[in-house]
């Protein structure tokens, strides 16, 4: 028996990176795992694996109940997919704005809600959101990105608060810089890229990245029946970041 057996997880944004590597170390350890994403081919078994755009609310409620459905039920739902956004507040348009928070806030309160009625009938039921040291450590030129984590951050504390006695627990991971290929997009459009990521190394205070794998790690103790005490927590997985009070620019 592992930790995860007879467990059921939906992992949003599985496809890549963080979420990626949180499949993978769920299903490796007994659950029976979804992914939802826009680009699903990838995924391979045992991971289950449907389309799903966060930002549209019937492709959401469809795939949640199609993949509680095919998996006989959902105990733990990840909500992980998320998109950057770079500049201050004058560098972006209203669009962009829609567009980032309907994606990194919305997105959660879509599946959220779409997964609700079956966490409830789980005996142990997790939520764990994907957020960000950018929510609370102030950023330069991160102003969308970091209100939109701001208010993912606000979001996993309410729904922890309306959801405890239901025996759903709420949390969400604050990761630093995660070596994913987000970063990868990120420093591939530097002049020179690996000038740039030696230059993000060493303003880390463990002078490396953190790797997906780490990220999932806190994910899966979060969402694991171990964690059964733990609601309304923000765990940093950021090498430090916000506990040595340094800042990534
Ligand atoms: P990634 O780009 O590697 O993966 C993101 C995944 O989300 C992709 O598979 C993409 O297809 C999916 N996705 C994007 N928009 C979607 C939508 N509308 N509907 C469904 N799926 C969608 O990124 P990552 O680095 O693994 O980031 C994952 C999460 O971690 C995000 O919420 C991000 O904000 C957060 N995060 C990342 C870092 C980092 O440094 N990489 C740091 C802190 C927080």
């Amino acid at each position: 028996m592992t930790e995860f057996d007879g467990l059921k997880a939906l992992v949003t944004g599985g496809a890549s990176g963080i979420g990626r590597a949180t499949a993978e170390l769920l299903a490796a350890r007994g659950a029976q795992v979804t992914v939802l994403d826009l680009a699903p081919e990838s995924v391979d078994k045992p991971l289950l694996a449907r389309r799903a755009d966060v930002t549209d609310d019937a492709s959401v409620r469809e795939a949640v109940a199609a993949a509680a459905e095919e998996m006989g039920g959902l105990d733990i739902l990840v909500n992980n997919a998320g998109i950057g956004a770079q500049g201050t507040v004058e560098d972006n348009d209203d669009e962009t704005w829609h567009r980032v928070l309907d994606v990194n806030v919305l997105g959660m309160v879509r599946t959220t809600r779409a997964a609700l009625p079956h966490l409830r009938a789980s005996r142990h039921a997790a939520i764990v959101n994907t957020c960000s040291i950018a929510a609370t450590a102030g950023l330069p030129q991160r102003a969308l990105y970091s209100a939109s984590k701001g208010a993912v951050l606000s979001l996993t504390l309410a729904m922890a608060a309306d959801h405890v006695r239901e025996g759903i627990r709420v949390n969400c991971v604050n990761p630093g810089t995660v070596d994913t290929p987000w970063v990868g997009r990120l420093l591939g459009a530097a002049e020179d890229p690996a000038a740039e990521r030696a230059a993000l190394e060493a303003r880390q205070p463990t002078g490396r990245l953190v790797t997906a794998e780490e990220v999932a790690a806190a994910i899966a103790y979060l969402a694991s029946p171990s964690a059964g005490a733990s609601t309304g927590v923000a765990l940093a997985v950021d090498g430090g970041m916000q506990g040595l009070r340094l800042r990534p620019v």
